[in-house]
């Protein structure tokens, strides 16, 4: 198979090892004579899968008893809504801070279910910067912020004092750097950014914040249910929360979020470092809140797109076309982007200006 250089926003790209394991166990799991695909989920064998997974979320998270795990179906955007229909509480408001399109539809589920008050937004600059300096309503049934706002390419790198819970959407750096995360009461996770394959979604919940609205909830949208289940109240997405243990495996084995940060650090620091020496190129966010996730940058000769398109193209790089939001280019540096292929594309623009940077006309 020829490899290529894939910075894919997500879907996104997996290790490996992860991958030829996950093909092994599609093939034959354990040892069965079956698929991974066509085995029961309450099967000892995929329990097994469900709880390791569960477990190492909880170990890198530092988490002990009182924390619940759980892989479920539907994405992140079903998260939108499970969080308000559990925790928006009659009478006292959710507090969000509005970073992009994804805080974006998460207010507009919450606003279905109760009052919303934004408390910051930086959607008079394009969601290119990260609000701060606001101060969190002490009577919010819970604040939801999103660590990592994947479409703009900015990242909170710190987080506000609460006295309410703080939810927090990790779905795009979820495990890409060491943090405190006994400051969030649930976290959740779409897991094809960085830690797996579409269909799974790892929440992460304080058990004490639930149960205080008193609304009457579908099954399915209810966290006490899925707790109660052990994670498998109905079918789990199995060969998705399978890969997730897989990846989840590769980065303890490797060196857990102490290894990986500094590698996403000398990836970032080595694009952000060429976008901003490049004259043919511009970076689009406040510098000092620039994801290290997703690299968002712009040309400053628009007339050479194409000339650049090609070039990337043929060094066999894939998926730095940025969302049709922003324009420009978004290269996503998740975890299992070796820094090889960041250089590879840093290559490309350094020899792109050479050639082209004195260029008056169309190449
Ligand atoms: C991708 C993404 C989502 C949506 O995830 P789905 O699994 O497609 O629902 C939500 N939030 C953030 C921050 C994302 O990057």
């Amino acid at each position: 198979m020829k490899k290529v250089h894939n910075f894919s926003a997500g879907p996104a790209i997996l290790p490996v090892d992860v991958i030829k394991e996950a093909t092994q166990g599609a093939i034959e799991f354990n040892n069965s004579g079956m698929s991974i695909l066509e085995v029961s989920h309450r099967g000892t064998d995929f329990i097994n899968v469900m709880e390791e997974a569960r477990a190492l979320v909880k170990e890198f998270m530092g988490f002990g008893s009182g924390y619940q795990t759980l892989f479920l179906g539907g994405g992140a955007s079903t998260q939108f809504a499970m969080v308000p229909s559990n925790l928006l509480q009659a009478g006292k408001p959710a507090a969000y801070v509005n970073t992009g399109v994804w805080a974006s539809k998460a207010i507009k589920e919450a606003k279905m279910l109760g009052d919303v008050n934004v408390i910051a937004s930086s959607e008079d600059k394009k969601f290119s910067y990260v609000p701060k300096g606001y101060a969190v309503p002490k009577d919010a049934s819970y604040l939801h912020l999103t660590s990592n706002n994947t479409i703009y390419g900015t990242q909170m790198h710190s987080f506000p004092e609460s006295s309410v819970p703080v939810v927090c959407d990790m779905s795009s750096d979820i495990f890409s750097r060491k943090m405190d995360f006994s400051k969030f009461d649930l976290i959740y996770a779409g897991a094809q950014k960085n830690i797996g394959a579409a269909g799974a979604t790892v929440v992460v919940v304080k058990e004490d914040i639930l149960g205080k609205t008193g609304r009457k909830m579908f099954s399915m949208l209810d966290y006490a249910v899925h707790i109660k289940g052990e994670s498998m109240y109905n079918t789990p997405p199995v060969f998705s929360v399978y890969v997730c243990m897989l990846t989840l495996k590769w980065l303890k084995k490797n060196g857990g979020l102490a290894w990986i940060e500094k590698i996403n650090d000398e990836k970032a620091k080595t694009m952000y470092d060429e976008i901003d020496r490049n004259i043919l190129f511009t970076g689009t966010c406040a510098k000092e809140d620039r994801s290290k996730m997703n690299a968002c940058f712009l040309l400053t000769k628009p007339e050479l797109e194409e000339t650049f398109n090609k070039m990337w193209k043929d060094a066999g790089i894939s998926g730095i076309k940025g969302h049709r939001d922003v324009g420009g280019y978004r290269a996503s540096l998740y975890n299992a982007l070796p820094l090889e292929s960041v250089k590879v594309l840093v290559d490309v623009m350094k020899e792109f200006e050479k050639k082209y940077a004195d260029s008056k006309v169309t190449a």
